[in-house]
């Protein structure tokens, strides 16, 4: 494999910044490596790899004349494909949209154009993001590069496997409900929820608006930074963006890995001053034995850095689950309406009767949407119909609310509060999917859904293996303070080491 492969985003970027590397080059073996092992791991819907080499050779122009670049300017990006590029094909991994190509680029899109990123491609995910394992997306499952028999997490388990897999340093995702966080634990790399409102969802493919967020996918907790630094920022095109300045996380990740300052000396207590809260009701009953050992080694080596820890209690988090799977649902039966077989996407004309809206939008949707898909949709209709509504969503944003008001209390204890990510390492693919039981996926997403009812800051860093598969060791911050979180997570990694070092992936012939 290719050297260049294994090098973070930050030791990419510095090799281009010192004229050692072109992009061209970085770009190439990038693409070289999604052609020699895609085939395997299926982390790609679509490959770019004209626009990406022609991006590339721009930035390499650009340089060479001596123009002032963005840091990351040159490092290839992948995106996962329900954020929309122009011109590109966009999916959402959904019959329905095959082959669109949108008019437009989403904000971060635009970002990372002006930045100078080549787009290698679109990952692979769960039908609209619908799904922790990837086994929902229309185009086949993506495999997880630590053990290709199993799920590489979801929604976003292609951006996870694809960074996973050494097919490109950097990828974006989007969370609603810890698909950032859950890929990001069981391939053994770092994702991250940013803040509610602070990275722009303009562009988003909306599934569910009040809990979709667009977040970094990297292999260090430092790419995860530069990237979330990248794409965040006020922008008029999202009603819920804030009009916070950008922070510096990079800084923040700097000063939790204790790193060299002025003076020169590495700081062996980076956390001290800081309470690191343990959430009583994300460990215990379904998780494994195997998960928590890790996630306890952790919070010790956390204490060497410095922290002190306190127990917390949220009870609430009790019902954040089946709250999440009433609202998610709500919300996704009002955006997915959009996909009517008129505007643009799939549109099927029924085989016999009359061609009318509602025949057109049945037969459309009857062939262009998945099981899972059609499921939320048709319990979201019924949580927001008059007679269910108060019973079912309105007690849901009861249960909301309970959730925010539990962490405020929390985060009066705690500085950042930690759980493990998911309950489980990588399952075998099929362990969960069966259409009979569609609770056993949900509940992956204990631990990472309050986060998302909360709006807050969360980040899965990688914190070591269990039976020779990656756990994850989540991080949460109070709303704004996603600079305090990008700490921890910098001392979290520093305490567990980088595990894509032992990734089986490294040794795959190509
Ligand atoms: N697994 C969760 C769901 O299926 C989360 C999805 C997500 O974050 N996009 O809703």
């Amino acid at each position: 494999m290719n050297s260049l492969l294994t090098k973070s985003a930050a030791e990419l970027a510095a090799m281009l910044h010192a004229g050692e590397i072109t992009s061209v080059e970085i770009t190439q073996a990038v693409l070289d490596r999604i052609a020699a092992v895609d085939e395997k791991v299926h982390a790609f819907l679509y490959v770019d790899a004209e626009g990406a080499l022609e991006t590339a050779r721009a930035v390499d122009a650009a340089r060479e004349a001596g123009e002032d670049l963005h840091p990351l300017a040159g490092v290839p990006i992948a995106i996962k494909d329900n954020i929309v590029t122009r011109g590109k094909p966009t999916t959402a991994a959904s019959k329905i949209l095959e082959g669109w190509k949108p008019p437009y680029d989403a904000t971060v899109i635009k970002k990372i154009k002006a930045a100078g990123l080549p787009i290698v491609g679109k990952t692979n995910l769960d039908e609209f993001a619908m799904g922790s394992s990837t086994e929902n997306s229309a185009f086949g499952p993506s495999r997880n590069p630590w053990d290709l028999d199993r799920i590489p997490g979801g929604s976003g388990g292609g951006s996870a496997a694809a960074v996973a897999a050494f097919e490109v340093p950097l990828a974006l995702g989007s969370d609603t409900g810890g698909s950032i966080r859950q890929p990001g634990a069981v391939t053994g790399t770092v994702g991250a929820k940013p803040t509610y409102g602070s990275v722009s969802r303009f562009g988003l493919i909306a599934m569910a608006s009040s809990l979709d967020q667009i977040g970094p996918v990297a292999r260090t907790v430092e790419d995860a930074a530069l990237l979330q630094e990248l794409i965040s920022g006020h922008d008029p095109h999202d009603s819920t963006s804030l009009a916070d300045p950008v922070a510096d996380l990079s800084g923040a990740v700097a000063e939790g890995a204790g790193e060299p300052g002025a003076e020169g000396a590495t700081n062996d207590k980076p956390l001290s001053g800081l309470t690191i809260g343990l959430v009583k009701e994300l460990e215990g009953e379904g998780y494994q034995e195997g998960v928590l050992a890790s996630f306890h080694e952790t919070v010790e080596k956390l204490k060497e850095l410095g922290a002190a820890t306190v127990d917390v209690s949220c009870p609430s988090f009790e019902y954040a689950l089946p709250a999440y799977y009433l609202i998610q649902p709500a919300e996704v039966s009002s955006n997915l309406a959009r996909f009517d077989g008129m505007r643009y996407g799939l549109r099927v004309e029924p085989e016999e009767g009359p061609v009318t809206a509602e025949t057109v939008m049945r037969a459309t949707r009857a062939a262009g949407l998945g099981h899972e898909v059609k499921r939320r949709i048709i319990l979201g209709t019924h949580v927001l119909s008059a007679g269910a509504f108060d019973a079912f969503y309105g007690a849901s944003l009861k249960v909301r609310t309970l959730v925010q008001r539990d962490l405020e209390k929390a985060f009066a204890q705690a500085d950042v509060i930690v759980s493990p990510t998911a309950p489980e390492v990588a399952f075998k693919f099929g362990a969960k999917s069966d259409d009979a039981d569609p609770l056993a996926m949900y509940l992956n997403d204990a631990s990472t859904i309050p986060a998302n009812l909360a709006g807050i800051p969360a980040i899965s860093v990688p914190s070591g293996l269990s039976d020779g598969l990656p756990v994850g060791f989540q991080i949460m911050a109070p709303a704004r303070q996603d600079a305090l979180m990008y700490k921890v997570a910098a001392a979290a990694e520093r305490a567990a080491g980088k595990l894509a070092e032992e990734s089986p992936a490294k040794d795959w012939e190509e």
